[in-house]
């Protein structure tokens, strides 16, 4: 897909609207809208991952605006954050080297997400958790952890997973 020319970190100090903007072609040219507390966070995040390193490890922004069709086509959930209302609230990231659930507790740690742990890395969202704070999708279904454990990313990964998490 063309890429447009906006230039790098002109969201915030890492992020840019390129990297956000919904994927479909009628959006090509369309405002990108991105929650500043949803930045604050995800640049909070990037502190964390990059604290100790000599370099920095980017951030991917797998998914960030998404227009309604574009969330129907790709079979993201009705009335998603990921929609701007009036800002886009959801980014959905990855980071190499990274796994899912240790970037969940990275943005655990940073506070103030809900967080889904897929395979493919994680989404974050800045809407208030009730009732899930966290969920791990199981194929495209997401389970959540409201009713089984809402204190701890990591108790609920184990639970719902059976693995340790943290050393894999
Ligand atoms: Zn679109
Ligand atoms: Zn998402």
């Amino acid at each position: 897909m063309e890429k447009k020319n906006d230039p790098l970190g002109d969201l915030s100090t890492n992020f840019s609207k390129s990297e956000f903007r919904c994927k479909c072609k009628k959006c090509l040219h369309k405002k990108v809208l991105v929650s500043s507390l949803l930045l604050f966070k995800l640049e909070m995040m990037i502190v964390i991952i990059d604290e100790g390193l000599d370099f920095h490890k980017p951030v991917i922004v797998l998914s960030g605006n998404r227009c309604e069709e574009e969330n129907k086509r790709i079979g993201g959930f009705p009335g998603s954050e990921h929609i701007p209302d009036p800002d886009g609230e959801a980014a959905d990231i990855k980071v190499i080297g990274i796994t899912p659930i240790k970037l969940g507790l990275i943005a655990e740690k940073v506070g103030g997400l809900r967080i889904g742990i897929a395979k493919w890395g994680i989404h974050v969202d800045v809407k208030t958790p009730s009732p899930s704070r966290f969920w791990v999708y199981m194929g495209k279904k997401p389970i959540y952890s409201a009713k089984i454990e809402n204190k701890s990313l990591l108790n609920f990964y184990r639970i719902m997973t059976g693995k340790e998490g943290e050393n894999r």
